[in-house]
Protein backbone atom coordinates (compact mmCIF):
# COMPACT_ATOMS: atom_id res chain seq x y z
CA UNK A 1 0.00 0.00 0.00
CA UNK A 2 1.23 3.21 -0.91
CA UNK A 3 2.83 5.39 1.77
CA UNK A 4 0.87 9.00 2.92
CA UNK A 5 3.47 11.08 2.73
CA UNK A 6 7.06 11.14 1.90
CA UNK A 7 9.35 10.31 4.73
CA UNK A 8 11.78 12.75 5.75
CA UNK A 9 9.71 15.49 3.98
CA UNK A 10 7.85 18.33 5.86
CA UNK A 11 5.34 17.14 8.04
CA UNK A 12 3.29 20.05 8.01
CA UNK A 13 2.69 20.27 4.28
CA UNK A 14 0.84 16.63 3.17
CA UNK A 15 2.39 14.84 0.69
CA UNK A 16 0.83 11.93 -1.40
CA UNK A 17 2.67 8.70 -3.26
CA UNK A 18 1.28 8.80 -6.45
CA UNK A 19 3.51 6.35 -8.29
CA UNK A 20 6.32 4.10 -6.52
CA UNK A 21 9.28 3.38 -8.83
CA UNK A 22 8.71 5.02 -12.03
CA UNK A 23 11.40 4.13 -13.41
CA UNK A 24 14.04 4.72 -10.10
CA UNK A 25 11.92 7.57 -9.12
CA UNK A 26 8.91 7.34 -6.46
CA UNK A 27 5.98 10.10 -7.42
CA UNK A 28 4.31 12.31 -5.05
CA UNK A 29 2.05 14.65 -4.98
CA UNK A 30 1.51 17.82 -2.67
CA UNK A 31 -0.60 21.46 -3.05
CA UNK A 32 1.80 24.58 -3.22
CA UNK A 33 1.38 27.94 -2.35
CA UNK A 34 3.00 29.59 -5.00
CA UNK A 35 4.44 28.88 -8.56
CA UNK A 36 5.88 31.99 -9.75
CA UNK A 37 8.79 33.21 -8.49
CA UNK A 38 10.24 36.72 -9.13
CA UNK A 39 13.37 36.40 -10.99
CA UNK A 40 16.47 37.81 -9.74
CA UNK A 41 20.26 37.84 -10.29
CA UNK A 42 21.64 36.13 -13.66
CA UNK A 43 18.05 35.81 -14.85
CA UNK A 44 16.84 39.16 -13.17
CA UNK A 45 15.71 40.10 -17.19
CA UNK A 46 12.79 37.44 -16.95
CA UNK A 47 9.80 38.47 -14.51
CA UNK A 48 9.61 35.17 -13.18
CA UNK A 49 10.00 31.49 -12.92
CA UNK A 50 7.70 29.20 -12.88
CA UNK A 51 8.32 25.79 -10.24
CA UNK A 52 5.90 23.51 -10.85
CA UNK A 53 6.94 20.61 -9.34
CA UNK A 54 10.78 20.07 -7.20
CA UNK A 55 13.06 16.52 -7.19
CA UNK A 56 14.79 15.16 -10.50
CA UNK A 57 14.81 11.72 -11.61
CA UNK A 58 18.96 12.06 -12.48
CA UNK A 59 20.69 12.46 -9.67
CA UNK A 60 23.62 13.82 -11.46
CA UNK A 61 26.67 14.08 -9.42
CA UNK A 62 27.38 17.20 -10.20
CA UNK A 63 23.96 18.43 -9.16
CA UNK A 64 23.87 21.66 -7.06
CA UNK A 65 19.87 21.59 -6.80
CA UNK A 66 20.07 19.01 -4.63
CA UNK A 67 21.12 21.28 -1.58
CA UNK A 68 18.09 23.36 -1.77
CA UNK A 69 16.59 20.64 -0.55
CA UNK A 70 15.09 21.16 2.98
CA UNK A 71 16.70 18.12 5.13
CA UNK A 72 19.11 15.70 4.37
CA UNK A 73 17.04 12.35 3.62
CA UNK A 74 16.03 14.43 0.23
CA UNK A 75 19.02 15.11 -0.37
CA UNK A 76 21.04 11.63 0.37
CA UNK A 77 17.74 10.49 -1.80
CA UNK A 78 18.36 12.52 -5.00
CA UNK A 79 17.31 11.46 -8.41
CA UNK A 80 14.83 9.10 -6.45
CA UNK A 81 11.91 11.35 -6.15
CA UNK A 82 10.32 14.06 -7.67
CA UNK A 83 7.08 16.14 -6.10
CA UNK A 84 4.95 17.90 -8.68
CA UNK A 85 2.37 20.83 -7.35
CA UNK A 86 -0.73 19.09 -7.57
CA UNK A 87 -2.60 22.48 -7.50
CA UNK A 88 -0.59 24.16 -10.00
CA UNK A 89 -3.69 24.97 -12.39
CA UNK A 90 -5.39 26.88 -9.98
CA UNK A 91 -2.33 28.44 -7.97
CA UNK A 92 -1.35 29.87 -11.05
CA UNK A 93 -4.72 31.49 -12.33
CA UNK A 94 -4.49 33.16 -8.95
CA UNK A 95 -0.97 34.51 -9.10
CA UNK A 96 -1.61 35.89 -12.93
CA UNK A 97 -4.47 37.68 -11.61
CA UNK A 98 -3.10 39.01 -9.05
CA UNK A 99 0.10 39.87 -11.06
CA UNK A 100 -2.44 41.62 -13.90
CA UNK A 101 -4.16 43.60 -11.20
CA UNK A 102 -0.73 44.91 -10.54
CA UNK A 103 0.08 45.65 -14.20
CA UNK A 104 -3.26 47.34 -14.19
CA UNK A 105 -2.73 49.67 -11.65
CA UNK A 106 0.91 50.59 -12.93
CA UNK A 107 -0.59 51.32 -16.26
CA UNK A 108 -3.22 53.56 -14.71
CA UNK A 109 -0.85 55.16 -12.97
CA UNK A 110 2.02 56.19 -14.90
CA UNK A 111 -0.22 56.69 -18.18
S1 LIG B 1 20.26 15.98 -11.18
FE1 LIG B 1 20.51 18.20 -11.26
S2 LIG B 1 21.86 18.58 -13.00
FE2 LIG B 1 21.09 16.48 -13.21
S3 LIG B 1 19.29 16.70 -14.54
FE3 LIG B 1 18.57 16.78 -12.41
S4 LIG B 1 18.50 18.98 -11.91
FE4 LIG B 1 19.76 18.75 -13.74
Amino acid sequence: MAQPKYEGYCECIPTKLVREKFGDVNVYAQNAKSLLTKATGFIGNYDFTLNPYRGCQYGCSYCYAAAFTPNAQMRQDWGKWVIFKENSAEILAKELKKWYKKILILLLVYT
